[in-house]
């Protein structure tokens, strides 16, 4: 065992310091594949130095309180299930793992919080608040495999997020160990008057600003009502108008999905709640969607959706997760596609995408599905490269079509930039995105940069992230 694993064995215990090869190289990439990180080759060329798995908030504090001592980065690592590459250790240092803070500490049915660990996975949260009639708010198709602190920390979104927003919105109170080991602890009530909140420090922020231990969650009471719908429209632009005037109006069902693909346009809707706000929700949104141009084609592909929206994420669990690194980008290569999620004003939203589509059809790139997920903000594109279905070398695709995808996507993720809105609502930025953060930031990209200095004067915590 070398130095700096035998100085963490002290802390955690020799059983919970990793160094093998084989335990840093699984540890050292998350879902992103080297295809998809157009512009960040070199940062897949560092492993990890060691991987330590504390118990506690107070072995964390150890932790971190020793790297800012030694000047060496601690990387906080959930589920690994982050799709940006948010957990590279582009400068070596150490891996956080916090799953061994897995713990339900506290469900209190009368406030609707429930107070859990960081690396407790949503399903187990899930399974936990079954019993007393409650849910949390966040479901993303990584249900299965993401963790609290990582969903916290990408501010994720997912599909019950019309009605409860993405998971910074379920944050009521958070534990985090500082850069320098000490511990802070906000409060655990709905807002407050008494200067900023400083959960949305961390909310978001990729691990940059410290190591979140705990959280208190916002959680909901199952729903004694639930109704699907599905609505088909001539095209996207009339699924729009239906979408915004449901925002407007304030209707908020639980699932909110506007797809455009192969098949055509159909809005996926599940209103949840008590019997007489659900049932009043779904007639006016049918009359609202008629009056759109649109028709009722029952419940069913709302109610298959629903059931399947976890598959993906239980494929990656079985096929990929825990493997290694090359194992895992094995599986995608010579599948060349990317998965853009802009957010904009809703009245640029229509326009916007006319004007990607002419940026991407000049570089013959097709778009397979478009979508708005939860509200009219939120606009996504599945793109692949027209033709490419060429497998060159080892790596089995053609560079040149990398190069096109990567220059079209830059091209249209600056087009939602230019157009006031931002690049990712979803994922984080991680090592994908870095290069487009500074000029959606701008002057704000200085005053985060103070913030950092001030609190991680060594520049510890996950190094290389959110431009920092
Ligand atoms: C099949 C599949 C489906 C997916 N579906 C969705 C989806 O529907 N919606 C969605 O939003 N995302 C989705 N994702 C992406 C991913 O699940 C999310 O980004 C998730 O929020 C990451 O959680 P994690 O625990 O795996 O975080 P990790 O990947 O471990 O970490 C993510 C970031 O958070 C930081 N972090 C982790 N723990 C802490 C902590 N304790 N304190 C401070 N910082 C921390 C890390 O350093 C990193 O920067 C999907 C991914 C896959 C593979």
């Amino acid at each position: 065992m070398g130095d700096l694993a035998a100085s963490l064995a002290q802390i955690v215990g020799p059983e919970h310091v990793l160094a093998e090869p084989a335990e840093l190289d699984r540890y050292s990439a998350d879902a992103l594949t080297p295809y998809r990180a157009y512009y960040a080759d070199a940062a897949f060329d560092r492993l990890a130095d060691v991987v330590v798995r504390p118990a506690d908030t107070a072995q964390v504090s150890q932790v971190v309180a020793f790297a800012q001592r030694n000047s060496i980065p601690v990387i906080p690592y959930g589920g690994g299930t982050g799709v940006m590459g948010g957990i590279l250790p582009v400068q070596g240092g150490i891996i956080l793992d916090l799953g061994r803070l897995n713990r339900v500490l506290r469900v209190d049915t009368v406030s609707q919080t429930a107070e859990v660990e960081a690396g407790l996975i949503l399903q187990d949260l899930y399974d936990a608040l079954e019993p007393h009639g409650l849910m949390p708010g966040h479901d993303p198709y990584s249900v299965p495999i993401a963790s609290v602190a990582g969903t916290i920390s990408t501010n994720g979104v997912g599909y019950r997020a019309a009605a409860f927003g993405p998971m910074g919105d379920q944050v009521v109170a958070l534990e985090v160990v500082l850069p320098d080991g000490r511990v802070i602890e906000t409060r655990p009530v709905p807002k407050q008057s008494s200067g900023p909140n400083l959960n949305h420090l961390f909310i978001g922020s990729e691990g940059v600003f410290g190591v979140i231990t705990r959280a208190t969650l916002r959680v909901f009471r199952q729903p004694e009502a639930a109704e699907y719908a599905t609505m088909e429209f001539a095209d996207f632009d009339a699924g729009f108008r239906a979408v915004s005037e449901m925002a407007a109006l304030g209707i908020r069902p639980t699932l909110l999905d506007l797809t455009e693909d192969s098949e055509g346009v159909l809005l996926h809707l599940l209103f949840e709640g008590y019997r007489e706000g659900v049932d009043a929700a779904l007639r006016r949104t049918m009359s609202v969607c008629d009056e759109a141009g649109g028709w009722n084609v029952g419940p069913e592909p709302t109610l298959s959706y629903w059931k399947h929206r976890h598959d993906s994420a239980l494929n990656y669990r079985q096929t990929a997760l825990g493997r290694p690194r090359e194992e895992r980008w094995q599986r995608q290569w010579g599948r060349t596609f990317d998965y853009l999620h802009m957010s904009l004003p809703a009245d640029r939203v229509l326009e916007y995408r006319r004007r990607a589509d002419r940026m991407l059809e000049a570089r013959q790139i097709g778009v397979v599905e478009y979508c708005l997920w939860s509200r009219p903000e939120f606009f996504s594109m599945l793109v692949v490269p027209d033709g490419d279905r060429r497998v060159v070398g080892r790596d089995g695709y053609d560079p040149e079509v990398r190069a096109n995808l990567a220059a079209g996507v830059d091209e249209v993720l600056t087009l939602a930039q230019d157009m006031g809105g931002i690049m990712e609502y979803c994922h984080g930025v991680g090592i994908k995105l870095h290069h487009l953060l500074g000029r959606e930031l701008g002057v704000s990209r200085d005053a985060m940069l103070d913030i950092k200095r001030a609190l991680d004067p060594a520049g510890i915590m996950n190094p290389g992230k959110l431009t920092l």
